[in-house]
């Protein structure tokens, strides 16, 4: 029970420990989830925004070629309106120009001569100085275009183009270069995107803005500057690195932080100057919208991973709650499955004590009408013999009788097919059989017996007499039983109560005897239960009679109590509730009560004095076979019929001069023994039990007794350890004097237990006279050889 609890605890322990791992293994799998998911939304953002951002500064390169294209071709055509007038005189080229330049909106427009000189609104000047390009015009090269900050002291845009070559003086105009303001071209270069939140800027290679995006968040002129004192990159980037990659005329993307704000940027070279387009769009954009999306997935994967939890829990739980209530079960079941199977055994091992016991009590008395019924044969001469002889049979046989009649009681009670036969009983008579038989009983066993009376003897009752009887005389024959002699046994019989008629009669029957242990006190009234195997072996009895004694008790609407004290005494009481009987009132008959059968003459006040010595002894019988020899173990037992003793017939006086000592607490049998010892000539000695015996042998002379003849079960001390002392003494005799078993113990096991003790040779009760003499004829004649 303390097992099963322990090892519940540690099962209940074990479960929690499995959910507490389980919702520990889920809380991670979700910290991990919503990690890798945030890293796998970063890569993809990072992914999709360089594509996103790709794709946007390539439409802006696009957009930047165009637009320049488009303005290439204004300024080729500014020029090809120029007339001869216009050309007459540094004066009227100027004016032209500067017209041009009005009607256009140019920032600055000017003519470069293949001199190096460039010819604008306000005069003619060296164009090496101040204009970058102007070289590169000279040199071939059709097209150009610079950023400027000196010719008006701020930034303009110069796009130039070379032009078919007008003569001038002694020069000729080889190309025409126009300023733009870089918002005017900014503007057309559409350089922000509204959806995006993205900008571009145009830089050159150094960094330096070429044109920028005019709500520009960046301070400065110097972009890589900007961002390299401004800026924090993500994942180990640095400014520097983005320095070289741009000077480098490399495309790539990078992300920063700059204020706060995650940004991109995308950085793709222009077409012109080794420029560059910096696309910039802020993280959030994109990252807002992928979150949304990804956030969305990761809270919808978070709800399915917890509904999975939950219900994987509730299977876990369900099943933790199965397996628990399974194994209660299984303890419940095993625990009254070894209850049952210990009824079972207990039931089993009554039964089978019970015919071990029923065994020996038939056999007792058994042996007494064989033994008896020997010795008058043997002495049909001998009136006087012969009429003992059948007298002692008839109360062996008698004996018998009660005892068949004790279980056929306990059949019919059992079964509940014993019926009371109720009709008019006189009282008083019952009391004088009842005290009749109590009264020989007492004297028999020298026991005060006592019976009072405290009411009215005269009195007849409805009832059934012989039932009652019954209950009572077993009571007695307890009391006298378990009484040592000079003791008392008592029987008060009263009425308790009286109602209209109906009386409660009260039986105490009262001893001084050995008493009853408190934890027995049960036991005993059930059915082939004694108090213990001492008591069985010592008085002997069935274990019936007080099982019989309360069913029968209670079939008449009555109880049987017992009140004990160990070592002091037992009280039994009887009541019974009866009818008074009116004058002459015939015999009744009860509902479902019928007239007694006659087969049971017996029953009532004859009913089993138990008498003989109770032992016991289980397993198989022994068949008659296998009474013999017991020296050689390893051959098989010497058959026991005369016939098998070698056609050994020993005749009358064969024994003569012989000396035999019996040892046997019963009576009878002691006589039947010695009597079948005389009947061949020799002589016998008795001891009444084992302790008697080994005294008797200590006290005797060496080869004074030829042989011992030896009851097992005895008072005091029993055959087995009396032989086992025989054969230990320190004298000549000791180990060679045979020892014959003569016992009621009739099964195999007892045969081997017989060997084990030093004895000979193993005799079942009943004894027969021819076997008897065919074993001492072996021994004696074994001896004598
Ligand atoms: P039996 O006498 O054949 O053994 P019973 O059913 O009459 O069977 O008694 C059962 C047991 O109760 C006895 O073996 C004995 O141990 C105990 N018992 C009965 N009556 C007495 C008594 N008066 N004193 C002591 N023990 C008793």
């Amino acid at each position: 029970m303390k097992a099963g609890k322990i090892s519940n605890r540690k099962q209940t322990a074990a479960m929690a420990a499995g959910g507490a791992a389980m919702v520990l293994l889920v809380l991670f799998l979700l910290v991990w989830m919503v990690r890798e998911d945030r890293k796998e939304t970063n890569r993809t953002i990072l992914e999709i925004s360089d594509i996103y951002l790709a794709e946007m500064a390539d439409q802006m390169a696009g957009h930047f070629d165009t637009t320049m294209a488009s303005q290439f071709t204004r300024v080729g055509s500014v020029m090809t309106n120029i007339e001869p007038r216009n050309l007459e005189s540094q004066e009227t080229l100027q004016q032209f120009i500067a017209e041009k330049q009005q009607n256009n909106n140019f920032a600055f427009l000017a003519m470069l001569d293949e001199k190096g000189n460039y010819y604008s609104a306000d005069g003619c000047y060296p164009a090496a100085e101040v204009i970058e390009s102007a070289q590169a015009l000279l040199d071939g090269q059709p097209k150009c275009m610079e950023s400027n900050r000196t010719l008006l002291g701020r930034q303009i845009i110069l796009i130039s183009a070379v032009m078919e070559p007008i003569p001038f003086g002694d020069t000729r105009m080889v190309a025409a270069i126009v300023g733009m303001e870089p918002a005017y071209l900014s503007e057309r270069l559409s350089l922000y995107r509204e959806g995006a939140n993205a900008y571009g800027n145009i830089i050159d290679r150094e960094g330096s803005y070429i044109l920028r995006y005019e709500g520009k968040e960046e301070d400065g002129e110097n972009v890589l500057d900007f961002l390299e004192s401004n800026a924090v990159f993500d994942d180990g980037y640095t400014s520097d690195m983005l320095s070289r990659e741009i000077r480098e005329g490399k495309t790539g993307v990078t992300a920063f932080t700059l204020d706060g704000v995650h940004k991109y940027l995308y950085y793709i070279p222009l077409s012109v100057n080794g420029w560059y387009m910096c696309v910039s769009m802020p993280y959030g954009k994109l990252d807002e919208r992928i979150s949304e999306l990804s956030g969305g997935m990761t809270r919808m994967a978070m709800g399915i991973i917890l509904i999975i939890t939950v219900a994987l829990l509730s299977i876990f739980i369900g099943y933790a709650m199965i397996i628990r209530q399974k194994n209660r079960l299984l303890a419940r079941e095993k625990s009254s499955t070894e209850q049952a199977l210990r009824l079972a055994e207990e039931a089993s091992l009554a039964k089978s004590e019970f015919l071990s016991r029923m065994s020996h009590e038939i056999r007792t008395p058994l042996n007494g009408i064989i033994g008896m019924n020997h010795i008058a044969m043997h002495n049909l001469e001998n009136r006087e013999k012969v009429k003992d002889c059948l007298h002692k049979v008839e109360l062996s046989s008698g004996q018998l009788l009660s005892l068949l009649n004790d279980v056929l009681d306990m059949t019919k009670v059992e079964s509940g097919k014993i019926e009371l036969c109720v009709e008019r009983m006189e009282f008083g008579t019952m009391l004088e059989q009842l005290a009749a038989i109590a009264g020989s009983q007492a004297a028999e066993k020298n026991i005060d017996f006592r019976m009072e009376t405290e009411m009215d003897r005269d009195t007849a009752y409805l009832g059934d007499s012989l039932r009652i009887s019954q209950i009572i005389n077993n009571l007695l024959s307890n009391a006298f039983k378990f009484t040592e002699p000079g003791g008392r046994v008592s029987l008060r019989v009263r009425e308790t109560d009286v109602r209209e008629g109906l009386r409660r009669l009260q039986f105490t029957v009262e001893d001084t005897g050995c008493g009853i242990r408190e934890e027995n006190k049960e036991k005993i009234f059930r059915p082939f239960e004694q108090e213990c195997s001492a008591t069985a072996k010592k008085y002997g009895g069935t274990g019936l009679g007080l099982a019989i004694s309360r069913r029968l008790a209670e079939l008449m609407g009555g109880k049987l109590t017992v009140e004990s004290r160990l070592g002091v005494g037992s009280c039994f009481t009887v009541e019974i509730p009866l009818w008074e009987a009116g004058d002459g009132e015939p015999a009744l008959q009860g509902a479902g009560q019928k007239e007694r059968e006659p087969e049971n003459p017996s029953q009532g006040a004859a009913h089993s004095v138990h008498q003989g010595n109770g032992k016991d002894n289980p397993a198989p019988e022994v068949s008659p076979e296998e009474n013999g020899d017991l020296q050689d173990s390893g051959a098989p037992a010497d058959t026991g019929t005369p016939a098998d003793t070698g056609g050994v017939k020993p005749e009358g006086r064969a024994f003569e001069g012989k000396r035999i000592l019996i040892v046997e607490d019963n009576e009878l049998n002691r006589e039947i023994a010695s009597e079948f010892i005389h009947m061949m000539g020799a002589e016998s000695e008795t001891a009444e039990d084992g302790k008697k015996a080994v005294e008797k042998f200590a006290a005797s002379p060496v080869g004074y007794y030829d042989m011992i003849l030896m009851d097992i079960l005895m008072p005091e001390m029993g055959g087995y350890e009396a032989s086992g002392l025989i054969r230990s003494m320190e004298r000549r005799d000791a180990g060679t004097v045979p020892i014959l078993a003569m016992t009621a113990n009739a099964f195999a096991e007892d045969v081997e237990k017989s060997r084990q003790a030093g004895m000979n040779a193993h005799i079942s009760k009943p004894v027969s006279a021819e076997l008897l003499y065919a074993q001492m004829d072996r021994f004696f004649r074994k001896e004598d050889s």
